[in-house]
């Protein structure tokens, strides 16, 4: 997972190493003067005014009359937030795993197994017709019947129901979608479903990438 939109978000937030002391210090210690912070530090307070500016700015701190100097707990979450929208599908979308069209329940099985994949696109000339689940395998398996003689046409959802995204949207516009038409995945098409004969399958956003970016939302401390 690359993280692109993430790390270019990151950049535009970079502090300085000394401006990341200051928050630390005023997070664990604060309210605290900017005198206090100079002792502390061991750095003269004239040289602590353009980074003690910078952070109240743009919101980190909040500076108060003979109080000091406060971390701003919301900012920490607002920049968080405006990450998940910021995050863009293009940028985590793994590789489809897609089958033709007269490819076997059986061998689409198999597929699924083999890539490690809990949902397979279904493909005509690498056009994009079909879709299919765990679950749409297992019903066409349990209604017995040679499963090697059987075409995944049969089990498949077809367009034009199929739920698609573009690469430009957003990881939170990926799982608000997957989450409205309880699917676990969605194909990254470069066309919207109105036109359906031309969406050419270009990657897979599932629940698994979502929970993956999640983790590393988490973990990445921004300030
Ligand atoms: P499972 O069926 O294994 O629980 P899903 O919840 O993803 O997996 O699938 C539920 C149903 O929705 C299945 O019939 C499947 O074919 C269909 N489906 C899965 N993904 C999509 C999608 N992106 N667009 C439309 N239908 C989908």
């Amino acid at each position: 997972m690359s993280g692109k939109a993430y790390d270019r978000e990151e950049c535009s937030l970079e502090l300085t190493q000394r401006q990341q002391q200051i928050l630390h210090l005023v997070q664990t210690q604060g309210p605290i003067t900017g005198d206090h912070i100079s002792e502390l530090m061991g750095v003269p307070k004239p040289t602590l005014r353009a980074d003690l500016s910078v952070l109240t700015m743009t919101g980190r701190l909040t500076a108060r009359p003979r109080v000091g100097y406060t971390y701003n707990e919301e900012h920490e979450l607002d920049s968080r937030l405006h990450l998940l929208h910021q995050m863009s599908v293009e940028d985590y979308l793994s590789v489809p795993v897609s089958v033709a069209e007269t490819c076997s329940v059986y061998d689409a099985a198999v597929t699924m197994f083999l890539e490690d994949a809990g949902t397979l696109f279904v493909v005509n000339d690498g056009i994009l017709v079909g879709v299919l689940s765990r679950k749409d395998l297992l019903k066409v398996t349990l209604g017995g019947g040679d499963t090697k003689e059987i075409p995944v046409t049969i089990a498949m959802t077809r367009t034009p129901h199929i739920i698609s995204i573009a690469p430009e949207a957003s990881l939170y516009d990926a799982a608000v979608l997957m989450v409205r038409h309880e699917v676990d995945a969605l194909p990254v098409v470069n066309a919207h479903f109105d036109d359906a004969a031309n969406m050419h399958v270009m990657g897979r956003i599932s629940k698994t990438t979502i929970t993956r970016a999640f983790v590393e939302l988490g973990q990445k401390h921004t300030v």
